[in-house]
């Protein structure tokens, strides 16, 4: 049977001819590199959830688990750099300097709310936003082939109020 795309990613996703390691090994070939392994293996755990991933945190992660033990931390990187270079996962700004990467194929176009104090991710989906972009390049001549759109600010749970510090003393 082998690696079954839509086990793995969300409702949502869109339908891909070709599963991302096949797509990776297909990739690897024009630059005359092998799927080796390791390399299927990252892919195989890249895609085995949907969610953003902390580059440094998933590596640490993935280095933990047996089997995987003797892959290098470059050897993890390079990797990755390769996955955003197949067009398989792409980085996403984050506030802070980690390097938060996330699906690029089989997922569809989507933007992001991004906690400036926690970090938190929110994903959106709205057409309304792509046309209003397309509408902006097709009055500049521009040919739009996509977009990423990043929204600055704070979640609704880091602009809660701070909880009261004295509750002890209001229940005697
Ligand atoms: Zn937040
Ligand atoms: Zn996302």
């Amino acid at each position: 049977m082998g690696f079954v795309v839509s086990d793995v990613i969300e409702l949502s996703a869109v339908d891909v001819a070709v599963t991302p390691v096949e797509k990776f090994r297909e990739f690897l070939l024009t630059r005359g590199m092998r799927l080796t392994p390791e390399r299927e293996a990252i892919v195989t755990a890249v895609y085995s959830t949907h969610d953003h991933f902390d580059a440094e945190q998933w590596i640490t992660d993935l280095t933990r688990q047996k089997g995987a033990s003797r892959v290098s931390r470059s050897t993890i990187y390079r990797s990755l750099n390769l996955l955003v270079e197949a067009g398989l996962i792409r980085k996403v700004a984050r506030s802070n300097d980690r390097e938060v990467y996330e699906h690029d194929y089989g997922y569809p176009q989507h933007d992001h709310l991004i906690c400036r104090k926690c970090g938190t991710m929110i994903e959106f989906l709205n057409t309304e936003v792509s046309e209003l972009l397309e509408r902006i390049a097709q009055e500049r001549g521009f040919r739009m082939a996509g977009h990423r759109l990043e929204v600055d600010g704070v979640c609704a749970e880091c602009s809660r109020p701070p909880k009261r510090q004295h509750r002890k003393l209001d229940m005697i």
